[in-house]
């Protein structure tokens, strides 16, 4: 097996590198912002997230079931994640539902919306056509069959209900604490969506995370305290 070797500084660096991913996402457009461009963002983004952070999950109305937490980097029916669409707001309008439209060029989705998985993949309709050959856009018609009204995943959740009976939910901190649920810690990062406890680790995001911990332990197992 090939050694290797990540000094501290450069795994202080890296450690840094993730945490600048985590707050600015894509929008620096491809260009790393300066130290006084970074502040800024920060300056300007940080506090509206805090305020208006939005949870997005996936579950059948009425029940209070999230059968899915959606996080960063969880697909949309449109296939590009969760963190491709737009989730700040400097103010959120009260009443009306959010919608959260996908900020890739190109692509017509007007709405963040999860599709169960079977597997590894997006169900499929009950036009037997997968997710993707469905148009992104309005109400999912199929682009390879006459007889869909739309797409509807009979797949059954883990809760034992069929995918089309549950909806994308977006809920705002205030809502959700009105009902009692979980809002979780303050966190600056882009995108957090429904994730807010230890479970939500389970879908890999913050698994970056325990990879940066455990070379820090191996780290100061090997080298000891001489750092
Ligand atoms: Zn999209
Ligand atoms: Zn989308
Ligand atoms: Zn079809
Ligand atoms: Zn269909
Ligand atoms: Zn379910």
């Amino acid at each position: 097996m090939e050694k290797i070797k990540i000094d501290k500084k450069a795994s202080q660096s890296l450690d840094k590198y993730l945490e600048y991913r985590r707050i600015v996402g894509d929008e620096d457009g491809g260009t790393l912002f300066t130290q006084a461009q970074y502040e800024q963002y920060k300056k300007r983004v940080v506090p509206q997230r805090m305020n208006n952070r939005l949870y997005v999950s996936f579950g059948v109305p009425g029940e209070g079931l999230e059968c899915k937490l959606v996080g960063p980097e969880t697909q949309c029916f449109c296939s590009h994640r969760y963190k491709q669409h737009r989730t700040d707001f400097e103010v959120l309008s009260s009443g009306a539902p959010l919608a959260l439209p996908c900020q890739v060029k190109g692509c017509r989705c007007t709405a963040y919306q999860y599709v169960a998985l079977s597997g590894s993949q997006p169900a499929r309709c009950r036009c037997k056509h997968k997710a993707e050959d469905h148009s992104e856009a309005g109400r999912h018609f199929c682009n390879m069959c006459a007889s869909c009204s739309g797409f509807q995943s009979p797949y059954t959740c883990g809760c034992g209900q069929p995918s089309y009976a549950h909806h994308t939910l977006v809920e705002t901190r205030q809502q959700r604490l009105a009902e009692g649920k979980p809002v979780g810690r303050d966190v600056p990062y882009k995108a957090m969506g429904g994730l807010t406890g230890f479970s939500s680790l389970a879908d890999g995001y913050l698994r970056l995370d325990i990879t940066m911990t455990i070379t820090i332990l191996l780290y100061i197992y090997f080298f000891g305290n001489n750092c």
